[in-house]
């Protein structure tokens, strides 16, 4: 039989995965591991998706998007995100996932390497592979809310490194990088000539202070921005994100996604259109939500004496396992004796290791019966 690809083949195993194959054995498990908002997309988006298939927009759209949701995502960029930008320069992907897959396959050769965020969200590792290329975890500190650690990211540079990958605000941890901390790894990049993928995916899930955006401190000719509707509209299965690259940069975005998804769906699109367009208190008010449940969180976690790091902005905790120890063991346990799901910080890259973590898109008394059993959890573990 013939074999399938080695890029396939060798690809990295997904820990979160995992949980989620033990998570659905058991029918009464509190889930703290899941990405997905629990809201369901505001009406106003659905109708609009509705009227876009009956009005016919079933045909092949532009592979980088349709010029009005193009013009409406310039001016978005521009009064949300501080990025002065032609509507040329936004280009219309599958999701953020697309987008930061189609921005990889434009700047990586085989054998470059990829500085990825570590802890970082588990899908970059087997993005970069499956580009045979080599991702290169820097250290994020958990001191100073998950920073990226300059010393750390200076010392994993090498000829062969060729894009900083940078999230924020960050899944796992929850942490936005001021515009100090940007601007620290930004000059890195610039002085060892990289370009920079800037994951602003939760661009707007913002608790306490403001979402800088990487490309309003660095060099923009080096910089593109992915950003997705999954997070900040609830908009997870409709697969609808966009990258905002140089002028130059922009056409082979559209250009590389043609043979791989050819664009995003046509009736996402006209859904986006009304995102945009429309009201944005649902935007504040599912925030607002995920920033109750923070607290909520918290508020538990410190009755307990657990130790943690505050999350200013995304909707995800990073809670320390007894020991600073065994995060796939604890999380096993957590699940098995009190059937709570979570996700080991190990899954997200070796600095990971010691946490574990919580999820803010699930319902108020799931967090507060989670977080809860989960904290009484470390407490017993660490006696
Ligand atoms: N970037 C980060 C950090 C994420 O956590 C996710 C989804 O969980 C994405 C990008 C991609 O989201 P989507 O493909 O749904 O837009």
């Amino acid at each position: 039989m013939p074999q399938l690809a080695s890029t396939v083949r060798g690809a990295p195993h997904s820990g979160i995965r995992e949980m989620m194959v033990l998570a659905r054995a058991i029918p009464d498990v509190l889930n703290l591991g899941v990405g997905d908002p629990d809201f369901v997309t505001p009406a106003h988006i659905r109708e609009a998706a509705d009227r876009a298939a009956r009005d016919g927009f079933t045909k092949y759209p532009p592979s980088e998007g349709f010029a009005p949701l193009r013009d409406l995502l310039a001016a978005k960029l521009a009064e949300r995100n501080g990025l002065d930008v032609a509507p040329e320069q936004v280009v219309v992907t599958s999701g953020g996932t697309g987008g930061l897959f189609t921005s990889l396959l434009i700047t990586v050769d085989p054998g470059d390497e990829v500085l990825i965020p570590d802890p970082g969200w588990a899908n970059y590792p087997p993005m970069v592979h499956v580009l045979n290329a080599r991702p290169v975890g820097y250290r994020l500190d958990p001191a100073r809310g998950w920073a990226p650690d300059l010393d750390d990211l200076q010392a994993r540079i090498t000829p062969r490194s060729k894009v900083l990958l940078l999230c924020s605000p960050g899944n796992p941890t929850g942490g936005v990088h001021t515009a100090e901390e940007l601007r620290g790894a930004l000059e890195l990049a610039a002085e060892h000539d990289l370009w920079v993928l800037a994951d602003e995916c939760y661009d707007e899930m913002i608790f306490e202070g403001e979402h800088v955006s990487a490309a309003t401190i660095g060099d923009p000719e080096r910089i593109l921005t992915v950003f997705t509707f999954s997070k900040t509209y609830a908009m997870t299965g409709w697969r609808l994100g966009y990258v905002v690259a140089p002028t130059h940069v922009a056409p082979a975005l559209g250009k590389a996604q043609e043979p791989v998804v050819a664009s995003a769906s046509s009736i996402s699109m006209k859904a986006g259109e009304a995102a945009l367009a429309g009201p944005q208190d649902c935007v504040r008010e599912m925030c607002g939500a995920y920033r109750a449940r923070r607290d909520l969180a918290i508020e538990i976690l410190d009755r307990h004496g657990v130790e943690y790091v505050r999350p200013t902005g995304a909707f995800y905790l990073m809670a320390r396992t007894p020991g600073g120890r065994d995060s796939l063991g604890f999380a096993r346990r957590l699940l098995e004796e009190r059937h709570v799901s979570t996700v080991p910080g190990s899954a997200f890259g070796a600095s990971g290791e010691g946490w574990v973590r919580i999820s803010l898109c699930v319902a108020e008394d799931v967090v507060r019966e989670g977080v809860e059993r989960l904290a009484q959890a470390v407490v017993e573990g660490a006696s």
